[in-house]
């Protein structure tokens, strides 16, 4: 579904991707994991064409897309993206927020988009929100709203950058079981996160990165249980 080869991005002598290898097959569940400034978010943007690769390839379901020759605008609706912080339209409603990028992008018949976006809010357990403004919600609720809304695009990959680190610890728990519901659908994602949790049950593969590199991935219970590189290891038992 996703194969990025020999990636590379430097921001001006900063070379922040070196040479990145990821194949992603569908319905594969890949939770990256690294310290803060390993690239784990430079890498996620260039696969969403947020960010410019300097060189190598993105191949996205077959396809190798190229800056160039490519309506970015069109592979975005291919790569779905959920972010720390959440981007809803403070002033739309929740189902408005849900609706907006499928009729004004994909030109929906609105009471189609309005149909496909109750269900979508039924499905993240947001069916009695239809009608609120953001700024009613909790933060959860915010994220399952901002999920939905990137499902709204039907996208073939979603992308999650560190979902659940701005929340409060309590409402952690219903986004990442959000998420398991959508990865249990079959949905291909990628997750940046620190819920070790998360990746051990979730996860397909475990991918680690350090300083633009990726160090090591295997299966989640190799890769907790029996980290190969020294830096794994460091880095588990920093933060377990
Ligand atoms: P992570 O998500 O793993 O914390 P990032 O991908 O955000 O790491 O950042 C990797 C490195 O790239 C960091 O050193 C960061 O400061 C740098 N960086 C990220 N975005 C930019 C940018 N737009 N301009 C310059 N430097 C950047
Ligand atoms: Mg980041």
């Amino acid at each position: 579904m996703v194969r990025v080869e020999k990636l590379n991005k430097s921001f001006g002598s900063l070379h922040v991707l070196k040479d990145i290898d990821l194949t992603v097959k569908e319905s594969d569940v890949v939770v990256l994991i690294g310290a803060s400034g390993s690239g784990k978010s430079t890498l996620l943007r260039c696969l969403n064409f947020l960010e410019h690769k300097d060189n190598g390839k993105i191949i996205i379901n077959g396809e190798q897309v190229e800056n160039k020759t490519h309506d970015l605008n069109e592979v975005r609706q291919r790569v779905g993206m959920v972010f720390q912080h959440f981007y809803l339209f403070p002033h739309k409603t929740v189902l408005e927020n849900v609706i907006e990028a499928p009729i004004m992008v994909k030109q929906l018949p609105k009471n189609q988009a309005i149909e496909e976006g109750k269900e979508l809010l039924d499905k993240v357990g947001l069916g009695d929100k239809y009608n609120v403004y953001p700024s009613t919600l909790s933060g959860g609720q915010k994220q399952r709203v901002a999920i939905a809304r990137s499902l709204a695009m039907k996208p073939e990959v979603m992308l999650f950058d560190e979902p659940t680190s701005a929340l409060d610890p309590e409402l952690v728990g219903e986004v990442l079981a959000t998420m398991q519901e959508l990865a249990d659908e079959g949905m291909t994602m990628v997750v940046v996160t620190h819920e070790m949790g998360f990746a051990r049950e979730v996860a397909d593969w475990v991918v680690y990165m350090h300083d633009g590199k990726i160090v090591e991935y295997g299966r989640p219970e190799d890769l907790f249980e029996n980290p190969k590189e020294q830096r794994t290891k460091e880095f588990l038992s920093s933060i377990l």
